[in-house]
């Protein structure tokens, strides 16, 4: 039997939503001004059409302005750029993101570098994820995901001091991150990888797992301690002749299992997914209001 409480993201998500269309209202009323949100998309993935179809509707949502550039998959580097460098300069724009995976033929690096940190609402420039690692630093944004991750934790009355903490993956976009903020949250953070022989007896140890492989249900309830918090990332098809579309999404952790052992987790979907959303809305209206020193 199911033991585990569930952290309702979708919920959580919602909320953070509606705390968001109070200030963006709050803004336009006093200076009016309407934070933008730029994003750029390459190719015609479908997965990032989604997201980014997600994106825009969230921000219509909260009355954040989007804008969209779509280029085709066999658009130029430069071109790339040159769209970044348009929306660096616009003043309407406050937040800029590249959707990610670009095709094969760029050079991710050399994308990323050019948004300008102060718009950087993914969080992924070099400089604002040095930010994030080094002590008595800030960085100008947290990356959405990860950021996500810990305020589910907030929001869900979990503390994180002193806890044992263990992330599974080291991606530049969750893992690596993620395990960043719980260190600055002060727990003792162990990063599990590909190369970690002995990856489920360390999990094994963790007060707080995190989750982030992109591989369906590799994390079993034998690898969850008793009582620890069960944070999920992972969003993987998996077919399913039973679902209207041929498949369904599952986690990156064994829900059916761990749920019978942790003491709270999060479902898939319906956990990190929404807050991923909810997080790139909050930096960019925190980008806004920086821009105007808007209190
Ligand atoms: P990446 O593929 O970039 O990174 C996966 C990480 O997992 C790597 O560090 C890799 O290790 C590690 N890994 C892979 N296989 C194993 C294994 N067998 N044992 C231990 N570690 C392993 O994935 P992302 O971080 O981008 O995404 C992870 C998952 O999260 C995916 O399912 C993705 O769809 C989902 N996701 C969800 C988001 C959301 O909004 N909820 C946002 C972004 C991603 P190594 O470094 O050694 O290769």
């Amino acid at each position: 039997s199911a033991t585990a409480k569930v952290i309702d993201g979708k919920s959580i998500a919602k909320q953070i939503r509606d705390e968001i269309s109070v200030e963006v209202a709050r803004m336009k009323d006093a200076i009016g001004v309407v934070p933008g949100l730029a994003v750029i998309i390459v190719g015609d993935r479908k997965d990032s059409a989604t997201y980014v179809r997600n994106k825009r509707k969230a921000c219509e949502s909260v009355g954040i302005i989007s804008f969209e550039v779509r280029l085709p998959e066999d658009a130029t580097e430069q071109e790339v750029i040159n769209h970044i460098s348009e929306f660096n300069n616009d003043s309407s724009v406050h937040g800029i993101l590249v959707q990610l995976p670009l095709p094969s033929h760029m050079n991710e690096t050399n994308i990323l570098d050019v948004v300008n940190i102060e718009k950087d609402v993914d969080g992924f420039h070099p400089l604002n994820m040095g930010c994030l690692a080094m002590r008595d630093r800030e960085p100008m944004f947290v990356p959405c995901t990860p950021k996500g991750c810990i305020e589910l934790l907030h929001r869900s009355g979990v503390s994180i001091k002193g806890k044992r903490a263990v992330v599974v993956g080291r991606s530049n976009i969750v893992g690596m991150p993620a395990a960043l903020l719980l260190q600055n949250e002060n727990a003792t953070v162990s990063i599990v990888h590909s190369r970690t022989p002995n990856a489920e007896e360390l999990t094994r140890q963790a007060d707080i797992v995190i989750a982030a492989v992109g591989v369906p249900n590799m994390v079993r309830g034998n690898w969850i301690k008793p009582g620890a918090v069960v944070i999920d990332v992972g969003i993987n098809p998996v077919e399913d002749a039973k679902s209207p579309r041929g498949y369904r999404l599952v986690g990156d952790v064994c829900y059916e299992e761990a749920c019978k052992v942790a003491s709270a987790i999060t479902p898939v979907p319906g956990g990190v997914g929404p807050m991923t959303i909810a997080m790139l809305l909050d930096n960019t209206l925190i980008s806004a209001k920086r821009a105007y020193n808007f209190k």
